[in-house]
């Protein structure tokens, strides 16, 4: 260990920009061991780890790197398994510059341990070698647990239920399991494959799936509290946040979701008459996309391997101001998006269709109360952008569930988030718990998976107090 002093920090290889916008595999190739065994070597132990204490779920860093430069690959896995159900899929999407590898005490002056590519490495290898098995629990329940949305924050509930024994029932209402992370998050940040995968292994371990089921449309909540002995409400954050500018009902406007699902689902084989149609194809188009986080940089990727004619990012502040990981601005710069910092959009332009979006550029005055310098539109500099079609990601907020699932008596937050108990992760309605972006607000997937193993674990203790103690029983 502590060989940083020798060894740069070196990721996988990286595939050629140009390489990446003609098909849509992920931008990194994966480690060989002898890379994988160097760069864990590098770290140097740390008593106080600020990369775990800055890892949502708290993963054991220093012990599974230790083991990874030892060669000892199992047992790095079983470590990391331990603290996180999904750990090749935080190795690949988690925002590591904002997290773990960014307060690595290593990072000033030498460049941070590649945390995140080492453990995406250790779980690829688990897989390949078999030592992922199902959560199969090694006694049966009878309590039932019914859990609402299969996105991360569900499906880690979903598996650390099963290992106790209950029997799980997770309800979405799409077609498919994985949340964001099959329909939102596109192929070339994580292979649709890895999702499959891991939704076989909780079918395999016996968690029963309710698909095109939606509370609110096929059972309320109340119904499903008569069929269950703990609900979960993991159904994440949907409503998209909209502009009102003059304009914006032409057409060829669309929400981040919608243009993002439908090429998701294009790539899995569906068919998608949107997208047949070309409205929600950039092929050959000039594309305009409003916003400046993850969403934006998925939509201006997607639109790259689409083979737009030309792909523009309007954001209202400057690069070092952007929401989103830097890595992912990074990756878009180098396939050829065109990014408009410090301009905001006035009106969409066009007859009945948009054909270009009138942006004013923007100066950064004094910061406001949330410490952020407050944008300023600089009058006179008014110009437009060519755009066949406009994508709005503008980020999201939850949709009103007590309305949506028939229960006004669900507490929620002024943010329409719902309220819960963090010590319990239950909600103001008894057995009701609560995970993921619908109690946060639109965040990650690691805070989801942290969520959703903290709701289980309430859960467990929930059903064990309740249970009537063996001498009444009898
Ligand atoms: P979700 O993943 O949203 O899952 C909720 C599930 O509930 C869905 O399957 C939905 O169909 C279901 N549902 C909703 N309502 C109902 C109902 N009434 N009945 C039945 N089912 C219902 N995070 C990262 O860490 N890294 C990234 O790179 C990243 N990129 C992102 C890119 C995009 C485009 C988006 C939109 C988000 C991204 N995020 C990223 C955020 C991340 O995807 C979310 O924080 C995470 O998926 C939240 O998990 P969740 O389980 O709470 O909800
Ligand atoms: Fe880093 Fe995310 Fe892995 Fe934690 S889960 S170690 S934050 S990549
Ligand atoms: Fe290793 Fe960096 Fe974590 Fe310290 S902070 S234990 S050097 S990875």
């Amino acid at each position: 260990m502590l060989k940083f002093v020798d060894i740069a920090a070196k990721r996988p290889d990286k595939r050629e920009a140009k390489e990446r916008r003609a098909d849509w595999g992920e931008v990194y190739r994966d480690f060989a061991a002898e890379r994988a065994g160097e760069q864990a070597s590098r770290c140097s132990q740390c008593g106080v780890p600020f990369c775990q204490i800055h890892c949502p779920v708290q993963n054991n860093i220093p012990d599974w790197l230790m083991l990874t430069a030892a060669g000892r690959l199992q047992e790095a896995y079983e470590v990391s398994s331990a603290t996180n159900n999904f750990p090749e899929i935080c190795g690949r999407i988690c925002p590591q510059d904002l997290l773990c590898e960014g307060n690595c005490v290593i990072e000033k002056g030498f460049d941070s341990v590649t945390i995140g590519a080492v453990e995406r490495y250790i779980t690829d290898t688990a897989f390949e070698n078999g030592w992922v098995k199902p959560a199969s629990p090694a006694r049966e329940r009878p309590e039932s647990i019914g859990i609402i949305g299969a996105g991360p924050g569900g499906l880690a509930a979903a598996e650390m239920l099963r290992r106790q024994g209950y029997q799980v029932h997770v309800y979405d209402r799409y077609d498919r399991v994985g949340g964001l992370l099959i329909y939102g998050i596109p192929n070339f940040k994580l292979d649709k494959k890895i999702i499959q995968r891991r939704a076989q292994l909780l079918i395999d371990g016996g968690v029963k799936f309710h698909l095109n089921f939606e509370v609110g449309r096929d059972a309320s909540l109340s119904e499903l509290r008569a069929r269950h002995e703990a609900i979960l409400i993991a159904t994440g954050a949907y409503k998209s946040r909209d502009i009102k500018v003059p304009g914006v009902g032409l057409k060829n406007i669309h929400m981040a979701m919608d243009y993002l699902t439908a090429s998701n689902r294009k790539g899995l084989g569906d068919t998608v008459p949107r997208f047949e149609d070309g409205g929600l194809n950039a092929e050959g188009k000039n594309i305009v996309v409003i916003g400046g986080g993850d969403t934006a940089m998925d939509c201006v990727r997607t639109a790259i391997r689409q083979n737009a004619k030309s792909v523009t990012c309007l954001y209202r502040r400057d690069r070092v101001n952007m929401p989103g990981s830097l890595q992912e601005v990074t990756h878009a710069e180098e396939e050829g998006v065109n990014f408009a910092w410090l301009s905001a959009p006035e009106a969409f332009v066009g007859d009945s269709a948009v054909e270009g979006v009138r942006a004013v550029h923007i100066h950064l005055g004094v910061a406001d109360a949330s410490g952020r310098q407050s944008p300023q539109p600089i009058a006179g500099s008014s110009h437009t952008h060519a755009a066949d079609i406009a994508i709005k990601a503008l980020g999201f907020d939850p949709e009103d569930l007590p309305t949506l699932f028939d229960a006004p008596e669900l507490d929620v937050t002024r943010w329409g988030t719902v309220k819960v108990d963090w010590n319990s992760m239950m909600t103001n309605l008894d057995g009701v718990f609560a995970a993921g972006d619908i109690v946060r607000g639109a965040s990650l997937v690691v805070l989801a998976i942290g969520d959703g193993r903290d709701a289980a674990a309430a859960i467990h203790r929930y059903i064990g107090a309740r249970a009537v103690p063996l001498e009444e029983a009898i």
